[in-house]
């Protein structure tokens, strides 16, 4: 369906001139440059009507391949000693362009096992990262309940202790991969302290009893996505990441990590719109000539060149502070997701513009980008959440600057 459009099939590949941006090493060229040859040639055939089905056919494909090497570290047979953001960013950035089921059954792997990889004990790295690595397991990230997404304080999935075990009570939704995951990383209240201060996160095992899946959601860009219902889950408490009440540290180191990347996800997107947009200006004739020949039409194709630069410039420089080891990089990472993923959205819906009637028909490439973006202004932080972090982390900087 993805390559169906309403000018002639071109030989499609993403642009990756940015790779000579200094941002990047050797190695990250050699990476990207592979990947993308195997998505051309290697991406097993998308049902984006069975996602559960596809998921696990392009978690396995990615596997095989060794492409999830990229969420673990070097000592799990990954790429780097820590996870690599330009890595995660490049893979999400080149999946997306070429198929954002794709995408997401990479991003997912990772988003599933960052907080094992930043806080889980060395027992609990060796039995849930190989499996995630060779594609044969699904990961999830199990944060927002039916009243409490943006407001993660406010989550009341309680884990009381029960001897050795936790005992997981309550309900998440909006979780990725739900349903078909074999483990998810789940925050819960542990009461040390009110609010945000009083969360531990456990990896939880997807046949465990008690879990169970309460509905099956959705979304106008379908993938595996569900409410899971948590009935006296009992979880060994050596399942717990980081100490007893750090699970919202856990929860936004990991985030801090992952959000750059769905900036990336949002600049392959976006690539993938303008290559469209270009497809379209010039094979459409509009007064006798091509549609690209109009001046309008140069002018949309330049705000969106503009916009997807400054976009990845932003993505990659978010990933390469946190590669060069800063603890965190919230404002930068939370300035690429709100930049990129409000950019994108504005880009293809200019490519959908171009293609006019043809724009909003179902199995057109840029009517299923139209659909793929919408969620990334949502999901891991809504663009106003990052405005409040951003805005924050400026007025405590200014504040600390004047203090004499
Ligand atoms: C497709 C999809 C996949 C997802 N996958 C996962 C997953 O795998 N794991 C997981 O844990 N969660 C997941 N989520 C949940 C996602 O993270 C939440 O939807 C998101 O955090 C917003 O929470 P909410 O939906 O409860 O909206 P609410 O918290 O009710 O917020 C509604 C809106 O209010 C606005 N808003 C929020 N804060 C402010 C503010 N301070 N000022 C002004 N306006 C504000 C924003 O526009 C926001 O969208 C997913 C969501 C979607 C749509």
């Amino acid at each position: 369906m993805s390559g169906q459009g309403a000018h002639p099939e071109r030989a499609r590949m993403p642009d990756l001139t940015h790779l000579i941006w200094p941002f990047f090493s050797d190695a990250h060229r050699v990476f990207a440059h592979g990947l993308n040859a195997w998505a051309q040639s290697g991406l097993p055939e998308v049902d984006h009507e069975d996602v559960d089905r596809s998921c696990r056919r392009l978690v396995r494909a990615l596997g095989d391949a060794g492409w999830l090497k990229a969420v673990v570290p070097a000592a799990f047979g990954g790429h780097q000693d820590h996870l690599d953001v330009r890595t995660l960013c490049l893979a999400r950035e080149i999946l997306s362009w070429h198929d954002s089921l794709a995408d997401f059954a990479f991003a997912m792997q990772g988003l599933g096992t960052g907080s094992i990889c930043l806080y889980g004990s060395e027992e609990l790295k060796r039995k849930y990262l190989p499996p995630v690595r060779d594609g044969h397991h699904i990961a999830a990230f199990a944060l927002s309940e039916p009243e409490a997404g943006s407001d993660v304080g406010a989550l009341t999935t309680m884990a009381t202790p029960d001897g050795d075990h936790v005992r997981l009570d309550g309900e998440k939704t909006w979780i990725s991969n739900g349903g078909i995951a074999d483990h998810y990383v789940v925050f819960a209240r542990s009461g040390e302290a009110p609010g945000a201060r009083g969360l531990s996160a456990f990896v939880v095992d997807g046949d465990s009893q008690g879990l169970s899946v309460a509905e099956r959601i959705a979304v106008i860009a379908p993938h595996p996505l569900a409410r899971l219902r948590f009935d006296g889950c009992r979880v060994p408490v050596s399942h717990r990441l980081g100490r007893p009440g750090e699970g919202f540290k856990v929860a936004m180191a990991t985030l801090d990590v992952f959000r750059s990347t769905v900036g990336a996800a949002a600049v392959g997107l976006a690539r993938r719109a303008l290559d469209e947009a270009l497809g379209r200006a010039t094979t459409r004739t509009l007064f006798g000539a091509p549609l690209g020949s109009l001046q309008l039409t140069q002018a949309a194709l330049a705000d969106s060149a503009a916009d997807i630069d400054a976009a990845a410039l932003l993505v990659f420089r978010a990933a390469w502070l946190k590669d060069q080891g800063a603890a965190r990089i919230t404002r930068e990472s939370s300035i690429a997701k709100m930049y990129a993923t409000e950019v994108a959205q504005r880009v293809i819906d200019r490519a959908v513009q171009l293609f006019g009637g043809h724009g909003v028909r179902v199995g057109v490439k840029v009517e299923a980008l139209y659909r793929e973006i919408r969620a990334l202004r949502i999901y891991e932080g809504a663009t106003e959440v990052q405005k409040v972090v951003i805005a924050r982390d400026l007025l405590k900087a200014q504040e600390s600057a004047a203090r004499p």
